[in-house]
């Protein structure tokens, strides 16, 4: 059986790769654009896009030059040297985010554990007794990444179980309840609030632009810090670079990741002053965060955001394509419940278990994510084309015509 199998990537999977991502359905081999190709030739239509991570799509040419130049010249000599796309990168990203400082580091759940040791730093700073102030609030069904720090994060059992005990002085209050908030948030012993702008992994729940201005304040006051978790939403996903800007809020610090390499692992967080001065000379470090060719990569992203008003795309597209999607509502309203989501994040919310759904559009020919047990996420990349798009919505139209009722 094994050796006849078309397909041998399956096998060295079965048979040496941890067992923490179940069984992958496929074995992709190939991409372009917003294309992909299985081991056995079938193209599909990839708006998983590696979970919000290729922005650009699949070897994009600009991208493709930028990491292969960069591999030729120089690719990793620590930080304990500049490296000169770090850098542009660290400047590009305060074009984009105002005045402040950037730490680069190479995950979304990196990125996070950076932000609860500034929460710390910050917390010691109000107190000036350790441990005394380290509340961090998060939101329920948040998700921030699965290390200790990220776990912790992340009141979920399902992430959580298993690894107890977990970091103490995290509390979850409920998304959008701005009552629930102003009564967690204790201006002793709250360090930080940590949110993600629009909840992915979730289930695609996106927080109210009040509610962020709300809690602004409550922060402003206390004197707790607000840490924006954008890594899945943010760079260019929703319409604007990050998804936060709809509410007009400014956060005392940013991280990203995903999007942000277009497929190069790549992690950032950008702190806003005063809280840019809370790391100092050995307080935090990383061997490969920010290494050359990953600050190419994500150079190369940007450049090609800017230089093919992507943005611009998405918010033009954005229109046309969340009305195709709803009408697939009133299509089936017994399967569909709502579209929810902003931009190129969409949540296909249904009243039934999402993963048989996602198996049938795999086999249709479309690439997509459950989220929160409750949604099919789209997540095309900002590249997609109009036809593209279309041809999403007729292939969900398709499944969902078909699909028998529970
Ligand atoms: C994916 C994700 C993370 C974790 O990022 P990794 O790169 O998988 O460690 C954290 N927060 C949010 C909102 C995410 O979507």
């Amino acid at each position: 059986m094994a050796s006849e199998s078309p397909d041998s990537t399956a096998e060295l999977y079965a048979q040496h790769v941890a067992r923490n991502y179940g069984a992958p359905p496929l074995t992709l081999v190939r991409g372009q654009g917003s294309k992909v190709w299985d081991a056995v030739g079938k193209c599909y239509l990839d708006f998983s896009s590696g979970i919000a991570v290729n922005a650009l799509g699949h070897c994009h040419p600009v991208w493709v030059k930028r990491v292969q130049e960069q591999a030729a010249k120089l690719v990793h000599v620590s930080n304990l040297y500049r490296n000169e796309p770090q850098g542009q990168l660290a400047a590009s990203l305060a074009k984009r985010c105002g005045p402040g400082r950037v730490i680069f580091c190479n995950s979304g759940a990196e990125a996070n554990e950076g932000l609860l040791k500034l929460a710390r730093l910050h917390g010691l700073k109000k107190s000036a007794v350790e441990g005394a102030c380290i509340g961090v609030i998060v939101a329920e069904r948040a998700f921030h990444g699965r290390t200790f720090g990220g776990m912790s994060a992340t009141p979920q059992e399902k992430i959580q179980k298993g690894f107890r005990p977990l970091l103490s002085g995290f509390s979850a209050a409920p998304l959008n309840d701005i009552a629930a908030w102003d009564k967690i948030i204790d201006a002793k012993t709250t360090a930080a609030v940590l949110l993600e702008t629009i909840q992915g992994e979730g289930g695609v729940f996106p927080a109210d632009p009040q509610f962020l201005r709300d809690l602004q304040k409550i922060c402003r006051e206390r004197n707790v810090l607000l840490l924006i978790d954008e890594i899945q939403c943010g760079i260019g996903r929703t319409g604007k670079f990050f998804a936060f800007e709809y509410a007009g809020i400014k956060p005392d610090a940013i991280a990203m990741a995903k999007g942000l390499g277009g497929g190069f692992p790549i992690g950032a967080i950008w702190m806003a002053p005063p809280c840019d001065e809370l790391f100092q000379a050995g307080s935090h470090g990383t061997t490969f965060g920010g290494g050359a060719l990953a600050a190419s990569a994500a150079l190369a992203v940007l450049e090609v955001i800017e230089d093919e008003k992507l943005i611009e795309r998405v918010n033009h597209q954005v229109p046309v394509w969340h009305a195709a999607l709803r009408a697939l509502v009133a299509m089936r309203p017994d399967l569909v419940k709502e579209i929810r989501g902003t931009g190129y994040m969409i949540g296909v919310v249904l009243s039934v278990d999402p993963v048989p759904l996602v198996t049938a559009l795999r086999e249709a020919g479309l690439l997509t994510v459950p989220a929160g047990g409750v949604a099919i996420r789209l997540l095309p990349p900002l590249t997609a084309s109009a036809e593209e798009l279309a041809e999403s919505v007729e292939i969900l139209g398709r499944v969902f015509r078909g699909w028998k009722a529970a």
